[in-house]
């Protein structure tokens, strides 16, 4: 039987590197690429020598800028990024079709049958480094690593050095995995570290060791997961892109919000960029959180950083609105009285293929907007009309650029707050009660 061989790629440093490639000026230069340029705007890619200094991803502009007043601050440029993503991917999808796109800069690839052996992979390996080198930019660099399991492959890609490959395999698994630390491990944040701390386990290799069962005595089925990870057993296999686990997205206001009006209508726009996603590929949610930011001196106040949800529904979630309500009502729910946000991210989860069944229960009725004393929509209009305007709103608006409608009463804004403040290009909007568009 042939050895399964799966290659992990990851690009170090992408967005700075992208911009170093795209400008020769800033190659060997402390360069991070921000969210927003803002003072409070984080750092999402720091270039290597800014790496060096101790500017780090997550760090925000300010503190970039105490550090080393030369850093050289981008703000981020998805377009470029993507364009050579779709350089890089062209050239891996040459050595098997069997790829899994996980992120804008990582993937994993399949080389079960397409190679004999590890040898060959590992050459593989530097003809694909080459080629990405050759054909998309010098200056770009990449980690990979080769393993017989997906989380293997992950854990070569994550820990060999920046732009060597890592093998692990059958013969070296133990000692390559074993002195490291939990945190190492692709899956285990702090939180999961210090819980594992508490069974005594401190290394890789004591989870490696440690009984099964008695991991999944503590942690369920988690606790199998996570033995059968670090003892190279496989679980779940490539995933799809057609099928991502969960759709999210996030955003950190650009500036301070006044009221909740702010925060809604970029909520909004977050639920609709998901709900767009999530009709494209043809899925329902089953699942959906929240979670937000407030800023530090709220957070003095109140003793955290922020908070939010999560819930798992007994009905799928399909209409942007219904995404929306969700979230809007846990973010009501946790946040502190007085306390506005200054980051918000949304996501949902528990995807399947679109059911196209009806909700049932009158008891799941929209809640009540708090603000507002009024329901966000009746039942009956959901379940006839929602699914279907969803569609025909999507359709105008692949059409015509996103936002050239959108639901007028839906959002509940007020106009200094309406959605185009924060992106949106509004022109025509659909007024639900009297059913009809309005310019
Ligand atoms: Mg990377």
């Amino acid at each position: 039987m042939l050895p399964r061989i799966i290659l992990h790629l990851d690009m170090n440093s992408y967005f700075a590197s992208v911009e170093q490639q795209a400008n020769p000026f800033l190659r060997g230069k402390p360069v991070g690429v921000v969210a927003t340029m803002t003072p409070n705007g984080c750092v999402i890619a720091s270039s290597i020598e800014a790496k060096a200094k101790g500017i780090k991803t997550g760090v925000r502009v300010k503190e970039a800028r105490a550090i080393d007043p030369n850093v050289i601050l981008i703000p981020n440029d998805s377009s470029k990024y993507r364009s050579c993503t779709e350089g890089i991917f062209r050239i891996l999808r040459q050595y098997t079709e069997d790829i899994e796109m996980y992120s804008i800069d990582e993937a994993f690839l399949n080389l079960t049958g397409f190679v004999p052996s590890y040898s060959q992979a590992e050459t593989m390996a530097a003809d694909i480094r080459q080629r990405i080198q050759a054909e998309v930019g010098d200056w770009l660099r990449c980690s990979m690593g080769i393993a017989p399991t997906r989380w293997l492959a992950k854990f070569g890609g994550d820990t060999a050095p920046k732009g060597a490959t890592l093998i692990v395999h059958r013969g070296n698994l133990h000692q390559t995995l074993d002195p490291r630390p939990l945190t190492d491990a692709w899956g285990i944040a702090h939180n999961l570290e210090r819980r594992l701390n508490l069974l005594n386990l401190y290394s890789l290799g004591d989870l490696r060791r440690y009984p099964v069962i008695n991991l999944m005595q503590v942690f369920g089925i988690n606790g199998y997961v996570l033995w059968a990870n670090v003892n190279g057993i496989e679980i779940p296999g490539l995933r799809t892109p057609e099928q991502p686990k969960s759709i999210g997205h996030s955003h950190v206001f650009s500036r301070k919000a006044e009221s909740l009006d702010y925060p809604k209508a970029v909520l909004a726009k977050l639920c609709e960029k998901a709900g767009r996603r999530l009709r494209r590929l043809d899925l329902e949610a089953y699942g959906v959180w929240l979670s937000y930011g407030v800023p530090d001196w709220v957070a003095a106040r109140i003793g955290r950083a922020g908070g939010g949800g999560g819930k798992k529904l007994p009905y799928a979630l399909y209409d942007t609105h219904d995404i929306f309500r969700h979230c809007w009502q846990m973010l009501l729910d946790d946040l502190p009285k007085r306390a506005l946000p200054n980051f918000l991210a949304m996501g949902l989860f528990y995807l399947k293929p679109r059911s196209r069944q009806l909700r049932l229960w009158s008891s799941l009725a929209p809640p009540i907007d708090r603000a507002t004393s009024r329901s966000w929509r009746s039942l009956s209009d959901d379940m006839e009309r929602g699914p279907a305007l969803a569609q025909a709103l999507d359709t105008l608006n692949d059409q015509f650029g996103d936002f050239t409608v959108a639901r007028g009463s839906f959002w509940g804004l007020n106009e200094k707050d309406a959605p185009d403040r924060v992106g949106f290009r509004k022109t025509v909007t659909y007024d639900p009660a009297a059913d009809r568009y309005v310019w």
